[in-house]
């Protein structure tokens, strides 16, 4: 690829997204009103099991799956309107969200038909959560110098090894670790596989790593002759770097990847009085028509994926600019509040709530799912510079 070709055409949007966006904006007010949806206090994704099951009710988990496996056979698009409006209202939706983006895609696509079978409704039902064990101590960035090593054992795997960093472990169901199942000379890459373990299984220890915020949404995972039967492998034997790589376009060019501090914008924008000053004017038009364009640019990447491409490069250019968009809000928010006379009716205090937290979890938008720097990287070698 050189720079010349990559080329982002800007999808336009069905009249059924349109309508599903009505329909979410329906059921958010709904939620709204019987007091089921508070006001965000926190930035990041909450987790719900509740509200992860409402979601479920409506069919918006798995909503692109084949209904064989309990999805809805919705495109790509409509997903991505469903999830914008979310996240745009700080809907808790972490329960389901990685089952849904990542390990479920993972599972239709390289997955045995049992494992679909098993996994994919459940999903779907809004009954599992699932986390990701990539990151280890030593092995962050350079994921394949990775030690979790998978020995072949009669009817299945034993599992020796440490992740950490793993969001949502201590509520996951499953964990679908990348470990060492073989030494293939000459490659790195080679001889890496996904396999699935239930997180109650004999072996595993969860425990707790605090985050800035003081808050317990990491883990370290410690595997210790921990037996995986041989249907928790996914896909083929070795062939988990080709998988993982398939996994990170989902994971870095969604809404996700530059709505994280929008409520600070939204909200600010309620508690701004009557004399706000040029300058925040000027400041807000900025960021919001940012926004714009990377929204512009987020949803050319989900058309490609709806398309069946695999656009890494692509995606790496959203979660870099988003990811910074996502910081920079924090920033202009905090110094815009200093410099107004904010309405005071309960809002502002609000406000001030979620910046605190914004403040202490902005610098993880630039580490999680790949750091900036990696992206970079990618950008480089995938447009020829490297
Ligand atoms: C909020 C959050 C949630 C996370 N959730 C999960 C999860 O659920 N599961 C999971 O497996 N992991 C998770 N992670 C871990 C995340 O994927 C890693 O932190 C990330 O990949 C970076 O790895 P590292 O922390 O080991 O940093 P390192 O790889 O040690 O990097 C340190 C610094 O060096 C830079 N650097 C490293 N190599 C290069 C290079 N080649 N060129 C230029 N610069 C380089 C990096 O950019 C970074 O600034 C999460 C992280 C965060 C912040």
């Amino acid at each position: 690829m050189s720079a010349t070709n990559l080329k982002l055409e800007l999808p336009q949007l069905t009249p059924e997204a349109e309508h599903l966006r009505q329909e979410v904006r329906a059921f958010l007010a709904e939620e709204r009103t019987s007091g089921r949806l508070p006001p965000a206090e926190k930035i990041g994704l909450g987790f719900d099991r509740d509200m992860t099951r409402r979601i479920a009710a409506r069919g918006w988990i798995g909503l692109t799956w084949p209904k064989q496996y309990g999805g809805k056979e919705r495109s790509a698009l409509e997903r991505y309107v469903m999830n914008e409006e979310l996240l745009a209202a700080a809907v808790p939706v972490g329960a389901h969200w990685v089952a849904d983006r990542q390990s479920g895609p993972v599972l239709l696509k390289f997955g045995t038909e049992e494992q679909k079978q098993f996994f994919l409704p459940k999903i779907a039902a809004g009954d599992l959560t699932f986390c990701i064990g990539m990151s280890e101590p030593e092995s962050g960035s350079d994921l394949a110098s990775l030690k979790t090593r998978a020995e072949k054992v009669p009817g299945g795997w034993r599992v020796n090894g440490r992740k950490i960093w793993t969001t949502n472990a201590h509520r996951a169901h499953y964990i679908i670790v990348l470990a060492r199942t073989s030494t293939v000379e000459g490659s790195r890459h080679a001889g890496i596989s996904q396999i699935i373990i239930d997180v109650t299984t004999p072996g595993v220890t969860i425990s707790p790593v605090w985050s800035m915020a003081g808050e317990h949404d990491f883990n370290e995972v410690l595997f210790e002759d921990v037996f995986v039967p041989d249907d928790g492998l996914v896909g083929q034997e070795g062939n988990g770097w080709n998988q993982v790589s398939a996994e990170l376009a989902y994971e870095r060019s969604g809404p996700e990847r530059w709505l994280s501090s929008f409520r600070l914008i939204a909200e600010l924008i309620d508690v701004l009085g009557p004399d706000t000053r040029t300058a925040t004017l000027e400041e807000l038009g900025r960021l919001t028509s940012h926004l714009l364009s990377l929204r512009q640019l987020s949803l050319s990447v989900a058309s490609m994926i709806q398309q069946g491409k695999s656009p890494n490069v692509e995606a790496s250019i959203v979660k870099d600019l988003g990811t910074k968009f996502e910081q920079e809000t924090v920033r202009v928010v905090r110094n815009i509040i200093s410099s107004e006379d904010l309405v005071s009716d309960g809002k502002a205090e609000r406000l001030q709530k979620l910046l605190y937290h914004a403040l202490t979890y902005a610098p993880a938008f630039t580490i999680r799912g790949g750091t900036n720097e990696i992206l970079r990287g990618i950008i480089a070698k995938g447009i020829g510079l490297r």
